[in-house]
């Protein structure tokens, strides 16, 4: 049984934490209506004003805060701090349409690496610890979210940052790294691969994956638990709520407690937007207790889990939801990074400067997502023009990896190849499963 970093408040009794929910939300929403107008125009136009919230289930009463939002407010305008006080910024991928860009204060750095100490602690983390951390270190945040909360823990952190997996397996082996953090399937990749370059699991330190960003099962779990002898921990987490951290698996390992003193979550109806039961499934939507530059109310993930109040075997307090497999919208999730279809089709269109007629292509190599751009060349390509097919094909690989922080193949195809898709339909064939049991 793993310890629990905060017990203060992980394990604190259900009564007191609404108490405490309660008056953080108050708080809250002061906060935002007095430094955010977007918020404070629509509370506004609803004839809202914080203190018509008075319990923690009048929330509905308020409208959701989506994505959409975000780009419309690009880059800075539902922050509730004004740049000086700002001192990080992250930031997803894009340039075609507005990215999505997040801030912390001082103070909301020390709340987010606290609470991904708390998921490195559940997962059995501690600080004899060496954690190599096979993230992105770009502008996202999965990163340097958990870099914080393990030195929180006082471990000794390898920023290895993502690729190169013959320098991974070095590492791993000659800096005798103990706890991985990295996607699911970018460790079932390193556990394929390690043989061929002469390295084997069993001799290795590991013995604690904290694993998020993609969706997999537990049958994938198991299935790395059997080969490499190290226990696997699911947690989740999204820039536009603070990053990891959100949540995190226990040695329970039956859902990821939410750290419902910084979050409240709620489980609705993606369609209709109203609450479900307990334990329904519906898309996960959380307000942020404690933010500072970037308070969030009603924030819609698009990610569909359930919700349990079922007290669990560790202890903890906080509610849990189950693991992520599926999404409301058509956001694609491609090595642990989001990517959008429609930003694929307007850097088609900049190229082209027309509609071009594409589909993409899921699939997965070695562990490792695939994304290929299948393009049909129109007319104006003759045969004999190769070299300026091989042009173009670079360009539009080069300008998609600008675009999306990932390289597709880009692949040239014969006009009449690609079906016809209706109006608005997602050009994506999604080839891969999440995994082994996956079915069930
Ligand atoms: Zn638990």
């Amino acid at each position: 049984m793993n310890e629990i970093f905060n017990p203060e408040y992980e394990t604190m009794r259900r009564e007191e934490l609404r108490e405490l929910q309660f008056k953080r939300l108050q708080m809250t929403l002061r906060w935002a209506y007095e430094n955010v107008p977007f918020h404070r125009e629509r509370w506004l136009s609803m004839k809202l004003k914080p203190a018509d919230i008075r319990s923690l289930d009048d929330l509905v009463k308020l409208p959701f805060t989506t994505k959409a939002d975000f780009r419309e407010a690009y880059p800075y305008g539902l922050f509730a701090l004004p740049l000086e006080k700002v001192i990080r910024i992250h930031s997803s991928s894009g340039s075609v349409s507005n990215p999505t860009v997040v801030g912390y204060s001082r103070g909301d750095l020390s709340t987010w690496s606290e609470l991904c100490a708390r998921v490195a602690v559940a997962g059995g983390a501690h600080s004899h610890d060496v954690a190599q951390i096979a993230f992105d270190y770009g502008l996202l945040t999965g990163g340097f979210g958990m870099q914080a909360g393990l030195e929180r823990v006082g471990a000794t952190v390898i920023p290895a940052s993502t690729g190169n997996t013959q320098r991974q397996l070095r590492i791993m082996r000659d800096f005798k790294t103990t706890v991985l953090v990295s996607t699911p399937w970018y460790a079932k990749h390193l556990v394929e691969v390690a043989p061929e370059w002469g390295y084997d699991f069993e001799d290795l330190q590991l013995r604690v994956g904290l694993f998020g960003a993609e969706p997999w099962t537990n049958r994938l779990r198991d299935e790395l638990e059997e080969r490499t002898g190290f226990t696997a921990y699911d947690n989740y987490g999204l820039s536009e709520v603070i990053g990891p951290g959100v949540s995190y698996e226990c040695w329970n390992k039956d859902g990821l407690h939410v750290n419902e003193d910084h979050f409240l979550v709620e489980v609705v109806d993606p369609l209709s937007g109203e609450s479900v039961p307990d334990g329904k499934e519906g898309e996960l939507v959380f307000t942020s207790l404690t933010k500072e530059a970037l308070p969030v109310i009603r924030y819609r993930t698009g990610d569909l889990a359930s919700v349990s109040y079922r007290p669990c075997a560790c202890g903890r307090v906080f509610a849990r939801h189950s693991k992520v497999y599926a999404r409301s919208d058509d956001m694609l999730i491609v090595r642990g990074i989001n990517v959008f279809p429609s930003q694929v089709k307007a850097v088609l269109q900049e190229v082209e400067k027309a509609e071009p007629h594409y589909q993409i292509v899921l699939y997965r190599e070695r562990a490792i997502d695939q994304m290929e751009i299948q393009i049909e060349v129109s007319a104006a390509f003759l045969p004999d023009a190769v070299k300026k097919l091989q042009g173009f094909q670079r360009h539009v690989e080069e300008r998609l990896r600008q675009e999306l922080g990932i390289r597709p193949r880009v692949r040239l195809v014969e006009p009449k190849t690609i079906p016809d898709y209706p109006e608005g339909a997602g050009r994506v064939i999604d080839n891969r499963d999440l995994g082994p049991g996956s079915t069930e």
